[in-house]
């Protein structure tokens, strides 16, 4: 039946489309549109630069990393298209398809011009906590203005495909699953160390998620962190001890083996296990869990399973890029990796769901140890500017509290006093840009104005204006120095437009998925457009991006 639909449209398109040359992606598509992937997973790799597939390539298994690389599409050049790259900016992306100009996540937390407050960029106080004594549960994806792929599952198949999202941290759970939701579940450490959701989903935890934080699931892993094969075998990291990495307190060292019931006590209990390995063990055990309780993949209506793991970021911001803890990390999310698609083929079956694996954004080699082999590098001192920035509003404009936030590289405009004082914004961001652009390590200085009447179309200033959101961004936006950052002088972080940290793996893997690779330039939003393509549903509502057309399967 299926090759005479086949044989029909195909004689239908030769006899309507003949003058076009677009047969062969016609032909490709309809017998997708008709069988559609059971499940479709999404597993985001928090601050997961492109070349950990490639440097630690050597120490992978094969039912891992390398199965999706392999068997699976390598877009091998995937960026992200705006700035800054932080996690819930990355993950909103991810699944709508667009940039913080659009899905108005402009940060994990931002000042709010209406409400005159630092707001978080999954917080929602008009719900309450679901599994928890703590207010952890606040969460929800109101703050986040666009529909994201899973939303457009549950439009198109009349609520009947599920979608879940699951992650350590809430804004890797909460964004990637979108408003429509059966459920986003979260890790609360503390004294719980349990999985937790809100009210917006739910009211409370289904019977498949007390039983497993019932168990000693979390408890398990408060145990010793040790490198999975032995440490002399580590040659793609630098030295265990150094002076780059943070490490955890009531250690002297960050070096191999962690006592992680003992350092527990000083590190919020269970919240130690997020910057270790084990977070990434413990959330695959929760995923694999959810497969069962929630019955994923498991009719003709395709669900959607939004996996984000986190330890990988916190691990990176303690300890760096070139950190032996690191590669430990990405050695032993290889084996997670792996024993989730066996979980997989065994419950929904081989070639009945899609994955696909990316980041949310990359992250810097840590400054100090940048600068110690003499590349340019090193940290910004916010209070300093900030100082300064003041002083000059006070000498020329004679108010200094015409600032009213400095945050996220962004100045926001105190509008009131402006009107007050009868000072043009216009002007006043023009001298704001004069006067920041001599100072240390700003590379670029732009106003909310020229951002929001010229269209960039390439370089820093592209990305700058798609992370823009002319309601939410401030009204001076600045770009540091290449691996100029605030931070401590231990660890990694991210945020620039800078490839360390845009460049991030895509690899797409399973049912109408081609093996191969390309080195043709992907970006982040393209992704929702894809697996939208690939399921034949409406892309999401504010999607920019374009299928990848040479991922499918001929
Ligand atoms: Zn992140
Ligand atoms: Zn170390
Ligand atoms: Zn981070």
């Amino acid at each position: 039946m299926k090759n005479l639909v086949l044989v029909l449209s195909l004689a239908i398109l030769s006899i309507s489309c003949k003058s076009q040359s677009e047969t062969a992606v016609f032909v490709n598509n309809a017998p997708v549109v008709q069988d559609h992937p059971k499940l479709v997973v999404g597993i985001v790799v928090d601050q997961m630069r492109y070349d950990y597939l490639t440097r630690f390539y050597n120490k992978y298994s094969e039912g891992g990393f390398k199965l999706l690389m392999n068997e699976g599409f390598n877009c091998k050049n995937n960026h992200y298209n705006y700035t800054p790259t932080y996690t819930g900016p990355g993950h909103a992306s991810i699944y709508t398809g667009t940039t913080p100009k659009y899905h108005g996540v402009i940060a994990n937390n931002w000042y709010d011009k209406a409400l005159g407050k630092s707001v978080y960029c999954a917080g929602d106080d008009t719900v309450s906590s679901v599994g928890t004594k703590h207010d952890a549960g606040h969460m929800s994806p109101r703050r986040m203005l666009t529909t994201s792929f899973a939303d457009e599952n549950r439009l198109y198949t009349q609520m009947r495909g599920k979608t879940i999202g699951i992650s350590m941290k809430d804004r890797g759970a909460v964004l990637p699953a979108g408003h429509t939701a059966n459920a986003a579940y979260w890790f609360h450490g503390e004294d719980e160390g349990r999985w937790i959701t809100s009210s917006f989903y739910r009211n409370e935890l289904p019977e498949w998620v007390a039983n497993f934080n019932a168990s000693d699931a979390a408890e398990s892993y408060l145990t010793t962190w040790n490198t999975l094969y032995d440490i002399s075998t580590y040659t793609e990291s630098g030295s265990d001890l150094n002076t780059f990495e943070g490490g955890f307190k009531g250690k002297e060292t960050a070096t191999f083996p962690y006592d992680l019931k003992a350092l527990s006590k000083d590190n919020k209990g269970f919240d130690i296990l997020k910057a270790t390995a084990y977070g990434n063990n413990l959330t695959t055990d929760f995923a694999i869990a959810a497969l069962d309780g929630e019955q994923l993949g498991q009719d003709e209506f395709t669900d959607v399973l939004t996996l984000s793991y986190s330890s990988t970021d916190y691990v990176g911001h303690n300890f760096g890029v070139n950190s032996k803890e690191v590669e430990d990390t990405y050695i032993r999310l290889d084996k997670d990796i792996e024993r989730f698609i066996q979980a997989l083929d065994a419950k929904v079956g081989k070639g009945q769901y899609t994955l696909f694996l990316t980041s949310d954004h990359g992250a810097v080699e840590v400054p100090s140890y940048l600068q110690s082999v003499d590349i340019p590098a090193g940290y910004v001192d916010n209070k300093a500017r900030k100082e300064k920035l003041h002083a000059f509003m006070t000498k020329r404009f004679g108010a200094s509290d015409l600032i009213e936030s400095i945050s996220n590289d962004q100045i926001f405009l105190n509008r009131e006093k402006l009107a007050l004082l009868n000072l043009d914004l216009e002007t006043v961001q023009k001298q704001i840009v004069h006067e920041v652009i001599t100072y240390p390590n700003i590379d670029k200085a732009y106003t909310a104005t020229a951002m929001g009447s010229t269209s960039f179309t390439t370089g820093i200033e592209e990305l700058v204006q798609n992370g823009f959101s002319q309601k939410r961004s401030g009204d001076v936006l600045i770009v540091n120095d290449p691996s100029y950052l605030s931070y401590s002088k231990t660890g990694s972080s991210h945020g620039s437009g800078l490839n360390y940290d845009t460049h991030v793996p895509l690899l797409f893997y399973g049912k109408g998925i081609a093996a191969g690779s390309t080195l043709q330039k992907t970006r982040i939003v393209d992704i929702a457009p894809t697996i939208s393509a690939l399921l034949g549903i409406s892309f999401p509502n504010g999607a920019i991006g374009m299928p990848l057309e040479f991922v499918f399967d001929k």
